[in-house]
């Protein structure tokens, strides 16, 4: 994990990550930001960037990905709301 990687949304550090397999984030990798749940994308330096919004699209149109990744937002919303 890269130094100084943050959140292209809320700006928060991003100084560690979980992955199901406990390998490094490589490009094209998503991430879903445990402070304000948005999703964003690792560039070729695995920093965090927005996706587009034909990046968007693609991920939308396959089922089973869309369902994870609103799985971890819903996951990291709940996390986050006042107790
Ligand atoms: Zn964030």
């Amino acid at each position: 994990m890269e130094k100084g990687c943050k959140c292209p949304f809320c700006e928060a550090s991003v100084d560690s990550h979980s992955h199901k397999d406990k390998i490094e984030p490589k490009q094209g990798d998503l991430s879903v930001c445990l402070y304000c749940s948005a999703l964003s994308v690792f560039d070729e330096h695995i920093k965090l960037r927005k996706p587009t919004s034909e990046e968007i699209t693609s991920f939308k149109s396959d089922a089973n990905l869309w369902r994870e990744i609103k799985s971890y937002v819903v996951a990291t919303t709940m996390v986050n709301q006042p107790q």
